[in-house]
């Protein structure tokens, strides 16, 4: 009988990585300026003054810093939401023009043997679950060429054996021809893996770290290899040695009862990726909490984010990382999606399913969660270019 080998994994951040370079900043501290006398309606001016008429890098006052930046958090940049929104429109302008990226999820699986308190696909949840067949997937794909997309994020649960590296590498060597652009959101693996991935065809790995709080990670993360705080935040790191083009890293609102502790940990965490990887666009995505099969408590006490602290969230991302992607997914309603495209979303979701085989086969599976715009592709691209905004369905394509 083969010899049954439990992988282990190393414990620890690698030193000369940007998971290494955001454990050596000190959040807390980051954190309580926001909250402090120190954050002024003087200091909120002095902060935008810098930006000037060039905004961020090229403009008077150059780079912020992520002192800065919390006090863009604060509740006395609240006040000036109007000024925030109309300097990350103008940023965001001079950065990518006015053009929103478009792409669609396809989820390969929900099957999961980690147990996370606020997922719909958690191991302990009676759900229909399925997995797709390559030949599905191809299915899946082609229903979501049909409808004009050329970038196409592969989601999975946590089942090493079902949704295994060879499963992972096969649906991809399988897309490649439908897709100029493929990524990958699925469990974190080693870097021999990923570039496995990479020679089919993937050129994007998306790894939220959910809450960068350690304590609430902790919390939430009951069960399976999710729970290896350490081990998630190095995959970034590990996807661009393997030669990734995109990295996608974000946090879960609602998991911990602080965002602007969230947003300081993601912005200086792509910060970081950055300045490490140069070669590889850096996206960051916010995505709130939605309701989930089975979670009955999904957000944390205080841990809400109310649509006027969201907002000053992204326009700060964007004063911050004037040259990070923002990605914005139908978890969020119609009007806000719309909104956020002025103030700084650089990409979005459309049309999206979150259960296996939702565009070509649909069956009982269950969804991930549920999403709050139901708009297909078609009328989010019409509304797009309504407002002035050029729809990019293809902005790759591998040699
Ligand atoms: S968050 Fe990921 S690992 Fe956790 S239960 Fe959901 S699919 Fe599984």
């Amino acid at each position: 009988m083969e010899k049954l080998t439990l992988e282990s994994r190393p414990t620890g951040v690698p030193e000369g990585t940007a998971g290494a370079d955001l454990l050596a900043v000190d959040l807390d501290r980051l954190r309580a300026l926001a909250d402090s006398a120190w954050a002024t309606p003087e200091r909120v001016q002095h902060v935008l003054g810098r930006l000037g008429s060039g905004g961020g890098r090229g403009g008077r006052g150059g780079r912020l810093a992520l002192d800065d930046f919390a006090v863009l958090l604060s509740d006395a940049a609240g006040s000036r939401l109007e000024d925030m929104a109309a300097a990350a429109n103008r940023l965001t302008v001079q950065r990518f023009g006015r053009t929103i990226h478009l792409f669609a999820p396809l989820y390969l699986s929900n099957e999961c043997v980690s147990t996370c308190t606020y997922c719909g696909f958690s191991a302990e949840h009676q759900i229909a679950r399925r997995t797709l067949s390559v030949d599905e997937v191809v299915a899946e794909g082609r229903a979501l060429a049909e409808r004009g997309f050329r970038h196409v994020l592969l989601v999975s649960g946590e089942h090493a054996r079902i949704v295994s590296k060879d499963y992972l590498v096969a649906c991809v060597e399988a897309l490649a021809p439908l897709f100029p652009s493929i990524s990958v959101e699925v469990q974190v693996w080693d870097t021999d893996t990923y570039r496995r991935l990479v020679a089919a065809g993937c050129d994007g790995l998306v790894v939220y770290q959910e809450t960068y709080a350690r304590s609430a990670y902790e919390a939430v993360h009951l069960k399976g290899k999710k729970r290896n705080y350490d081990w998630r935040l190095g995959a970034p790191d590990r996807g661009a040695e393997a030669g990734m083009r995109r990295l996608g890293v974000g946090a879960l609102l609602g998991l911990h009862d602080d965002w602007r502790f969230e947003a300081l940990a993601v912005a200086a965490h792509a910060g970081a990726l950055m300045r490490r990887h140069w070669r590889s666009e850096v996206t960051v995505s916010l995505p709130r909490m939605r309701p989930a099969a089975g979670v009955s408590v999904p957000v944390a006490p205080g841990g809400d984010v109310d649509d006027r602290s969201f907002v000053q969230l992204v326009c700060a991302m964007r004063l911050f990382l004037p040259d990070v992607g923002l990605v914005l997914s139908t978890r969020e309603a119609p009007e806000l999606r719309d909104a956020l495209v002025r103030l700084g979303v650089t990409h979005m979701s459309a049309g999206s399913h979150t259960e296996p085989g939702g565009y070509a086969a649909p069956s009982d599976a269950e969804p991930q969660f549920s999403i709050a715009d139901t708009r297909s592709p078609a009328e989010l691209a019409a509304v797009l270019r309504a407002a002035g905004y050029d729809p990019v369905w293809k902005d790759w394509q591998r040699t």
